[in-house]
């Protein structure tokens, strides 16, 4: 029988229920049980792919091709745990699909109703995870309880031990405990206002994991058990990390998450497996070099936009026993100040992906100095294409060569819409979407990290390398190192007299683990590494 565990959040939003949901799934892993994460979303978009990343942070892109919300980076990077699109509903998606039902005459003629027909399909999308498969699942609830919007998922997730039984189910509560300075003590009440709005809805949490900035000590604990119904030794604290993120799991298991949860249910398990993430941390912690990457994109300072990159970056730099330190700058800022006053001083460059023609000529003057400076470079998806523009420019003398996505008329498209996205209308789940085999070509940079010619990687993207200006740009002295199996779109490029100058159409930063840093990442972090050794070299000579 596979046991649900539920994560909830309450008092303030961004208490961090994506990380704490990925390393109760982490603990659970290594104790060899099966996992599968999802998360419900409560807001009414049908995806979270045409959401501004402004709002909402980076849309994380799955094998799949489904786009969803940036808690799952944190599942995939925590846990093996697969995920699809059954990994990740909304409201909108909810009720689209409860409508569509009602619009075929599936409800009969019935009343459709918020109970039982929605909280029916969000308690279906809960349970198709459950299969003989599958020991636990964990569904985290976006939201603050409280909020008219989670209600519907909220009451579904009451219900659903009623048919699963309650005994093969866990409510995790995530609260915070905030510290007041002018009294000098934490502050229990929020917690019991939090639990108690749970209680009202009809859900006992079982356990209470606490965010806090100073330590809970017994008698705030017991405070909190008492008020809050729960044991004692459930009401767990999170104090909050300025070091890493990886030492989450390391601090719930120190307080007995995962022996709570299996107790719980019954479960006999072996012993936590914990070596590599304790290896993991020694690493962060005891590094061999510093090196500082400048990351230049639109929304450089919004550092949710681009989450999987930097979480990516530390990834490098934990393969290469290497403290990145990442600088965000803003294209636009390069556009008025230049790149050599801006990136200077730097041991890498990467520019990520994006949309849309702010701050592009600032990404192509960037990937320049990078190009002439010979400065590692890693470009991704529109930092690939504004690679390959500054290429055709500035070496191949196609002047004014540029995307159609920007320049209609351009005399030299050398980026242009896929040829199957002519007829696309709608804006959500539409580009070239999720893994894509590709293939490498020998004794390029990327066949050398990726130690393979055959890859699969995950795109999200509508426009690509125009092949029409293959053989030119080639001739020019650009590497096509990767292209499709089919051969007929362009994947990545590289320069062959450059230590490190390798841009894709993908998104590597998508499937890059603490555990196994994606070679690219710890590509650029091993060049600038270098890099780095050979300025300090010549500025001590
Ligand atoms: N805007 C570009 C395209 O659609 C790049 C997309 C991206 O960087 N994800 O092709």
């Amino acid at each position: 029988m596979t046991k649900h565990v539920f994560v909830t959040g309450g008092v303030v939003s961004s208490l961090g229920k994506g990380l704490t949901s990925a390393s109760i799934g982490m603990l659970l892993e290594a104790r060899g049980l099966r996992v599968r994460m999802q998360k419900l979303d409560p807001y009414i978009n049908v995806d979270p792919g045409t959401m501004s990343p402004y709002q909402h942070g980076e849309v994380y892109v799955l094998d799949d091709g489904s786009e969803t919300d940036l808690d799952l980076g944190h599942y995939e990077r925590f846990t093996a745990t697969h995920l699809t699109r059954q990994c990740n509903y909304t409201t909108g998606q909810i009720y689209l699909s409860v409508i569509n039902k009602e619009r075929r005459g599936e409800f009969l003629g019935k009343t459709v109703q918020v109970i039982p027909h929605i909280t029916n399909e969000i308690k279906d999308v809960v349970t198709q995870l459950a299969n003989a498969d599958t020991d636990v699942v964990i569904t985290e609830i976006g939201g603050t309880v409280g909020d008219i919007e989670s209600l519907p998922f909220l009451e579904a997730i009451r219900q659903i031990p009623l048919e699963v039984g309650r005994e093969n189910c866990i409510f995790i509560h995530l609260t915070l405990v905030p510290y007041l300075k002018a009294a000098g003590e934490l502050k229990t009440k929020p917690t019991q206002h939090s639990v108690g709005l749970l209680r009202q809805i009809g859900i006992q949490p079982d356990i209470l994991v606490c965010r806090t900035e100073r330590g809970l000590d017994v008698s705030d604990r017991e405070k909190i058990a008492l008020f809050c119904n729960v044991p004692l030794e459930s009401v767990i604290e999170e104090r909050d990390k300025d070091f890493s993120i990886y030492e989450v799991p390391l601090s719930l298991q120190s307080n007995r998450i995962d022996e709570i949860i299996l107790r719980r249910f019954g479960l006999q398990a072996p012993p936590a497996a914990l070596d590599e993430w304790h290896d993991i941390l020694h690493r962060l912690r005891n590094p061999e070099h510093e090196v500082s990457i400048a990351l230049v994109g639109k929304y450089a300072e919004h550092r949710d936009a681009y989450k999987s990159i930097y979480e990516a970056l530390d990834h490098g730099g934990i393969a290469c026993r290497t403290q990145v330190r990442v600088q965000p700058i803003k294209s636009e800022d390069i556009e008025r100040e230049g790149a050599e006053r801006l990136l200077a001083g730097f041991d890498g460059l990467l520019v990520p992906g994006g949309f849309g023609e702010r701050g592009i000529e600032g990404k192509v003057e960037a990937i320049r100095f990078a190009r002439e400076r010979r400065l590692p470079f890693l470009g991704i998806c529109l930092g690939m294409q504004c690679a390959v523009i500054d290429f055709a420019r500035n070496v191949a003398g196609l002047e004014a060569a540029h995307s159609t996505e920007f320049a209609r008329n351009t005399p030299h498209p050398v980026i242009c819409l896929m040829d199957e996205q002519h007829s696309v209308v709608d804006k959500g789940g539409t580009m070239r979407l999720g893994a894509q085999p590709a293939v490498l070509a020998e004794g390029t940079k990327a066949a050398a990290a990726y130690g393979s010619t055959r890859i699969s990687e995950r795109h999200r993207h509508r426009y690509e390398f125009n092949s029409k200006y293959r053989a030119a740009l080639e001739e020019a002295g650009l590497v096509i190192a990767g292209t499709n199996p089919a051969g007929t779109l362009v994947e990545i490029v590289e320069l062959a007299d450059h230590p490190w100058f390798v841009a894709v159409q993908f998104h590597p930063e998508f499937k890059s683990k603490p555990t196994a840093a994606h070679p690219l990442f710890a590509g650029l972090v091993a060049a600038a590494v270098e890099r780095h050794a050979g300025s300090a070299w010549v500025a001590e000579s």
